[in-house]
């Protein structure tokens, strides 16, 4: 991938970075406001608005947190290297195409995907 063309991505995913943290402030601010001061129906509008935020919330730390890898990436020159254990091979051209944030290659993303399966797995085994 050409340099400018890192650098255009460089600065979109700056952008995204900041925008989630707006986000995220205005979230906690409304999250601060005390639900005990309105009446019933506001009151249960109100949790159900903050379960929602906090939903929000887990999704946008994980973007987040990939977002600011890939920032570290491209500041270390390495965007087009896989994130993958003893992998280091240049992530797919094509999956970098689609989608900016990629941080693996596909063998290390399927890996990946598999263990995130098993643990689910047996996470519901253990409810
Ligand atoms: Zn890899």
């Amino acid at each position: 991938m050409r340099k400018t063309e890192v650098a255009k991505r460089q600065k979109v995913f700056e952008a995204q970075r900041l925008l989630i943290l707006e986000d995220a402030n205005r979230i906690r601010e409304n999250l601060v406001a005390r639900p005990e001061d309105k009446d019933e129906v506001d009151q249960a509008n109100a949790y159900i608005e903050q379960s929602r935020m906090m939903q929000w919330g887990e999704k946008a730390r994980k973007q987040l947190r990939n977002i600011e890898r890939v920032l570290e990436k491209i500041q270390k020159d390495e965007y087009e290297l896989c994130d993958g254990v003893d992998c280091g091979e240049e992530i797919e051209p094509k999956r970098l195409a689609a989608n900016g944030l990629t941080l693996f290659c596909i063998q290390c993303q399927e890996k990946l995907d598999h263990q995130d399966r098993v643990l689910r797995g047996a996470r519901h085994m253990v409810h």
